[in-house]
């Protein structure tokens, strides 16, 4: 049986047509599944019980449901959300002043393998269905409004996964996302975050990518890079410039730079200079990541004082630089802690 979400309006039109009923039904079935987030036939309540019967007999829905939760003192909240078949991806919730970002996954698992991210040591499982990101926004906006009577402002593409190789989904989650007669977020309070595949960064500047745009740089220094980042080999610091710079052609739209600092291995001032460098053919928005370290203790967070004049060089470059603070971390809910021990 097919999953009701797979199927387009029209595609829902015909059922509904060739089951003699309405053709408007199939637009209030579409608001049930895009726009109010409905989790099963039964909470279509304008349905007649025969129509939902009659739905339930011919389509699965493959809703995610929130497997395990836990809260931080710093009010984050992390979701493990178990998939239809068993997968588990996680997500979490940061409230800060008046706004509630979601950050979500976008696989289950990576195949990128950074050697400073706990989610990279998992591997890749499988993607995840656009309905499947839909559902991470639709059950941590219901629990955000319990939480922190607020619901969920922004979304950032940061959780487990790399959504440019899953371009396809990440896409049309967004479309029913910013949909006006979806969900309507605005595509400015999206932000995507990709390793720096190239590919897919030129299809998003090909479609004119409304959202915001974040890569993972962390060194612009190729030989330190591969290392950190072994797509880096297949997608290298030249080529992604090109990429970026063709994308801020394209849109006209700044790109944020992520940045992890990381002791001895990429937060010397020379490593800052090449990365002044680097963003001179368009304007960018540096993010320092402190680091959160990982179980394998392979990298270490750079100490305060080179981690200021790190920043200070920047800043003397006339570099907009702000700095992500860690958030969650006591829940291992913080960027890189993201893995579920639960997938095999
Ligand atoms: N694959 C995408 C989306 C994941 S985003 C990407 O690479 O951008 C996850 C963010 O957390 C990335 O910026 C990543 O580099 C960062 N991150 C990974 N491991 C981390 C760690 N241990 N500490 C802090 N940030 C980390």
């Amino acid at each position: 049986m097919e999953d009701i979400r797979n199927l387009s309006l029209s595609q829902l039109e015909d059922f509904i047509v060739s089951n003699s009923e309405k053709k408007f039904r199939a637009g209030q079935i579409w608001q049930w599944l895009w726009q109010r987030g409905a989790g099963s036939f039964d909470e279509m309540t304008n349905l007649s019980v025969a129509l939902r019967t009659r739905l339930a007999e011919s389509f699965t829905f493959h809703r995610a449901e929130i497997a395990q939760e836990a809260h931080s003192r710093d009010k984050t909240s992390k979701f493990a959300f178990r998939l239809w078949d068993g997968k588990m991806v996680e997500g979490v919730l940061i409230p800060s002043n008046g706004r509630v970002t979601a950050c979500v996954s976008s696989q289950v698992g990576c195949p990128l393998r950074c050697t400073f991210c706990a989610t990279g040591t998992m591997g890749f499982i499988r993607n995840l269905h656009y309905s499947e990101i839909v559902d991470e926004y639709v059950l941590m906006d219901r629990r955000a409004r319990e939480l922190y009577d607020n619901g969920i402002t922004n979304i950032v593409f940061m959780g487990m996964g790399e959504p440019l190789l899953n371009f396809d989904n990440v896409m049309t989650a967004i479309d029913k996302l910013t949909d006006p007669k979806g969900f309507g977020l605005s595509p400015t309070r999206i932000t995507l975050s990709t390793a720096g595949i190239i590919k897919g960064i030129k299809a998003l500047a090909d479609r004119n990518f409304p959202c915001g745009l974040a890569v993972s740089l962390h060194s612009a220094e190729p030989a330190v890079r591969e290392v950190l980042m072994p797509v880096t080999e297949r997608n290298n610091l030249h080529n992604l410039q090109a990429a970026l710079q063709y994308y801020y052609q394209k849109t006209g739209d700044r790109i944020t730079f992520e940045y992890l600092l990381l002791s001895k291995v990429n937060d010397s001032l020379q490593a800052a200079e090449k990365l002044a460098r680097y963003c001179r053919p368009f304007p960018v928005k540096i993010n320092i990541i402190e680091y959160n370290e990982t179980e394998d203790g392979l990298y270490h967070r750079s100490y305060p004082n080179q981690r200021e004049s790190f920043i200070e060089y920047l800043q003397n470059c006339n570099m907009v630089v702000s700095v992500r603070q860690s958030r969650g971390r006591d829940i291992d809910a913080a960027c890189g802690q993201l893995i579920k021990n639960q997938n095999r």
